[in-house]
Formats: structure tokens, C-alpha cells, sequence
């Protein structure tokens, strides 16, 4: 370990820091430069851009975990690459190799290494890859140029004193169109998600959940996290439509609930007014996992799930599995673990 940056491991939240060093690599010409790695953290650019006007930007996280034995390593870079090549597939961005994106991770976590936090602190380096068109344009098409980075920055443990269920109330507003962006991190869907998530606080909710733009029957989303609840007979359930965002964790999760609790897993609708069905619920997503639901406000009336106070055993064995394979305490499935 290098310097000392005497930094309060326990009491870090989800808040920007700037770290030493991040990557940046630009597209011109149709192709990418070598991409480096630069301490400056501001981005110089064209008042012409894409990204400016028109969204044309996408964004990835995922995590850097230390280990008991003092090492690094990543949970599914892999995962967040091909997702990443996806969102600039839906709007005309070009693509980063797997390889290059990984690698572009790796070098940042590496430049960084004093900034993740230390095994039993619960707390991990955050890594923020992002991609959006540069260059001077003025007509509503692909940008000539772009960029992509990737930043860092150390974050707490999501929940300080153990895992506690948190209430939603279900949104008016849509997250995504049908056939729209819903299933690709693109900037725009965050930024419609301001006014939802500010009015679900206002009434006293941790934020809100979207149904189904079509029928508005069918849970989609839980914020900016995936759904997942515990059926009464032991099933994990996760919504399935092609207007949810693809999480990372959810799909781990879903391996982990078949192959190492041995539950039925279902992907498929999930009724809004069909709560019942469940004995727990949570959201999951790279920031906090598992974030238990204790109840969902509908049409004025609160459904509770488990408990509004207590985290259920079935959700609280999930996170214990799938956080004890990302700090390398349990035998990761192949191909989950990239070492720093
Ligand atoms: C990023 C994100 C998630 C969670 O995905 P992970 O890969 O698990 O971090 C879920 N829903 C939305 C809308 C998201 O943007």
C-alpha cells in the first residue's frame, strides 16, 4: 500500500471523490487510440455535442472487491462490457472490445489500489465506465467523435448495521416505452427518473416503483434497481420484459438462489395487484445488492411484504451468498472473478 490517505472506511456513503488517476480513450476516424490513463478528472469538449443536446451518452458500475488475503478483484467486468456494447448499439455509439474494457477497469483499480477500501470494512471501490459523442454537430444525428472512461471512487457498505427493508410507492410516470431505451443504461432514462424518484420521497418513500408502460399491471422496476420477490412456496420471481434494464445482479442472483439454494427460479410477469403471492421482496442492483422491500404502497394502501423493520431469511441468505462470493469468502461459479 502506498500513501496514507487516512480516509474513515466505515462512514463512506455514494458520494463523488476524486481518485489519482482515470482512463480515457477517443474515437475518431473510426477508430479508438491507445486510451491512458490521466489525473486531470475534467473532459474538454465541443458545445456541439451529441451528449449535450441529444442524450447520446450510456454509463456502467460495477464494483472492485478486496479480499481477505489482501487481493482485488472484479465481479463479472465481463457482464458490464457486453451490456455496455448493447447501449451503444441503441444509440449509435461504437463499441469497446470486451478486452479493452476490462482492461481499462483493471488499469484504473491498479493506479487506484490505495483507494479500495480494506477486507471487513464492507466497503469497495465503485468503478463508473461512461461513453458519449463529442465533436460539432448540430442536427439531430450520431456524433463524428467520442468518448469513453472510466473513473473510481471508494463506497460505503450500502447498509451500516445489517440489511433493513426500505418502503416504495408505485409511480404514475413511466421509466420506458415499450419499444424504447428501457432496456439499455442510456443517460436519458435517468434523467426522467429525477421528477418520479423526487415525488416518491416527498411522501415519505426510499423511491418508487415503475409498472409496465403498456398496461401498468405488471412490476418493472424498483428505481434504478431490479425486482425479486420470495413466493409464499419458496420460488425466487423476477419480472421479465424487454423494457427492464438487464441487471447484473439479478442474474447472479438467479444462479445463486437455483445452484446454491437449490430454489425453482421463475423470469415472468409479476402483477401488481397479485403482491400476495410473495413472502419476501427486494430490489438488487450493483450498489447495494440487495436492498429488502418491507412494503409497496399502491392506490393508497400498503402492502407488507416480511416485515417493514426485518429483512426475511430467504433475502438474507441470498445477499449473504452473493456478497460473500464478491469479497471472495465463498467459491465463486466459473468465470464470475477477474483478478486485479
Ligand atoms: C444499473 C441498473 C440496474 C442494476 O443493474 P446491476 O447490473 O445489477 O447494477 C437495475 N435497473 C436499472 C434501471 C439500472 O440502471
Amino acid at each position: 500500500m502506498g500513501k496514507n490517505l487516512n480516509l474513515d472506511w466505515a462512514r463512506l456513503g455514494f458520494t463523488y471523490m476524486k481518485t489519482d488517476f482515470r482512463y480515457v480513450s477517443r474515437w475518431k476516424d473510426g477508430k479508438w487510440d491507445e486510451g491512458k490513463l490521466v489525473e486531470d478528472n475534467r473532459l474538454c469538449i465541443s458545445e456541439a455535442s451529441t451528449v449535450l443536446h441529444y442524450g447520446q451518452a450510456c454509463f456502467e458500475g460495477l464494483k472492485a472487491y478486496r479480499t481477505k488475503n489482501g487481493k482485488i478483484q472484479l465481479f463479472r467486468p465481463d457482464m458490464n462490457a457486453r451490456r455496455m456494447q448493447e447501449s451503444c448499439r441503441r444509440i449509435l455509439m461504437p463499441e469497446v472490445p470486451v478486452e479493452r474494457f476490462i482492461d481499462a477497469c483493471r488499469q484504473v483499480v491498479k493506479a487506484n489500489e490505495d483507494y479500495v477500501p480494506p477486507y471487513g470494512t464492507g466497503a469497495t471501490l465503485y468503478l463508473r465506465p461512461f461513453m458519449f459523442g463529442t465533436g460539432d454537430t448540430i442536427g439531430v444525428a450520431p456524433a463524428p467523435e467520442y468518448i469513453f472512461s472510466v473513473f473510481c471512487l471508494p463506497v460505503g457498505a450500502y447498509f451500516k448495521g445489517g440489511l433493513s427493508p426500505v418502503n416504495f410507492t408505485v409511480s404514475e410516470y413511466d421509466r420506458a416505452a415499450p419499444f424504447g431505451t428501457g432496456a439499455v443504461k442510456v443517460g436519458g432514462n435517468y434523467a426522467g427518473s429525477l421528477l418520479p424518484h423526487k415525488l416518491a420521497v416527498e411522501k415519505g418513500f426510499a423511491d418508487c416503483i415503475y409498472l409496465d408502460p403498456a398496461t401498468h399491471t405488471k412490476i418493472e422496476e424498483v428505481g434504478a434497481a431490479n425486482f425479486f420477490g420470495i413466493t409464499k412456496d419458496g420460488k425466487f420471481v423476477t419480472p421479465k420484459s424487454p423494457s427492464i434494464l438487464p441487471s447484473v445482479t439479478r442474474i447472479s442472483l438467479l444462479q445463486v438462489a437455483r445452484d446454491v439454494l437449490g430454489m425453482e427460479t421463475e423470469e415472468r410477469d409479476v402483477f401488481i395487484d397479485r403482491l400476495d403471492e410473495f413472502a419476501e421482496a427486494g430490489a438488487c442492483g450493483t450498489a447495494a445488492v440487495i436492498t429488502p422491500i418491507g412494503g409497496i404502497e399502491y392506490r393508497g394502501k400498503l402492502h407488507v411484504f416480511y416485515s417493514e423493520t426485518e429483512v426475511g431469511p430467504v433475502t438474507k441468505k441470498l445477499y449473504e451468498v452473493l456478497t460473500g462470493i464478491q469479497f471472495g469468502d465463498l467459491e465463486a461459479p466459473e468465470g464470475w472473478i477477474f483478478e486485479v
